[in-house]
């Protein structure tokens, strides 16, 4: 029997089988988690609904989480299926493509900031919010964020900063929601080749870069972040809440690489 048998949980942010959102739902399956998929829009459904047989599950819904409404007919539709859940990951982010090519003071706009902050930061606010009568008394809440967040990396510019709100949201949440005993988490992952992670200028660069100066010399898999969301979704994980614990093979504990000749 897995450490997750019993618990239901939502998995947001499958784009496709690379993306993290994909590995964290077949290690939680492993576990013996029931899973229900939500699908940001129409262009993904059929997609969605294929790889959801993979786990045995027929709830996949739509939910875009730029809009209120949608959210919550998201989970009055969930509710018909199921009356109450045990968590969800947030495995979604976005931010205009432009945002992530250039130097930050020359991209950076009002609209493009508000738009990658209510859709990669509030967003996780939002669905915890709207939620928060079917999450179970020991729930948990999982969002995914980046180094970007504590660092300045070239490119990720905007999408830096909506993670240092996501992570700062992460820790309002664990301290508002702790009273019912409902936990909520972030996992920092390292760099791993998926859609979003492409529209990053240089992406190719930034892991080759990772692998050669993270501690362990190599770039981390969707297991072991699937692995860790399934640790923090599980009972095992009982007594931590508002943390972000990096899955990135160390890297953010580095400075500079200057092995070599
Ligand atoms: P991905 O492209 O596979 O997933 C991003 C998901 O966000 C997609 O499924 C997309 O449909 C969804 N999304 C975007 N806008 C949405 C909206 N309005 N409503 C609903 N869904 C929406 O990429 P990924 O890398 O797996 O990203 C998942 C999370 O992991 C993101 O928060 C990302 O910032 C984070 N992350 C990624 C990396 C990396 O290197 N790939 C590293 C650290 C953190």
């Amino acid at each position: 029997m897995g450490f997750l048998s019993g618990k239901r949980i939502v998995i947001t942010g499958i784009a496709s089988n690379h993306s993290i959102a994909y590995g964290i739902a077949k290690v939680m399956y492993r576990e013996g988690a029931s899973l229900a998929f939500s699908y940001q829009n129409n262009r993904l459904k059929e997609r969605i609904e294929k790889l959801s047989t993979e786990f045995e599950s027929n709830i996949v819904l739509p939910c875009d989480v730029s809009d209120d409404k949608s959210i919550e007919t998201f989970f009055v539709k969930l509710s018909a299926t199921w009356e109450n859940f045990n968590g969800f990951i947030h495995a979604i982010a976005y931010s205009p493509p432009s945002q992530l090519q250039g130097d930050f003071i020359d991209v950076v706009n009002r609209q493009d900031y508000a738009m990658t902050h209510d859709i990669s930061a509030y967003s996780f606010v939002a669905m915890a919010k709207i939620s928060r009568n079917m999450l179970m008394e020991n729930a948990s809440l999982v969002t995914l964020t980046y180094l970007g967040s504590e660092r300045a990396i070239p490119y990720y510019n905007v999408m830096g900063t909506a993670k240092a709100a996501l992570e700062a949201n992460t820790r309002y949440l664990a301290y508002s929601m702790g009273r019912k005993g409902i936990r909520v988490n972030a996992i920092s992952a390292g760099p791993i080749r998926t859609v979003a992670a492409s529209g990053i200028k240089n992406f190719k660069k930034m892991l080759s870069y990772y692998k050669e100066s993270t501690p362990l010399r190599r770039s981390i898999s969707l297991e072991e972040i699937g692995n860790v969301a399934a640790f923090l979704c599980s009972d095992l994980s009982s007594g931590i809440t508002g943390e972000i614990i990096h899955v990135d093979g160390g890297f953010n504990i580095t400075a500079i690489n200057i092995e070599g000749e």
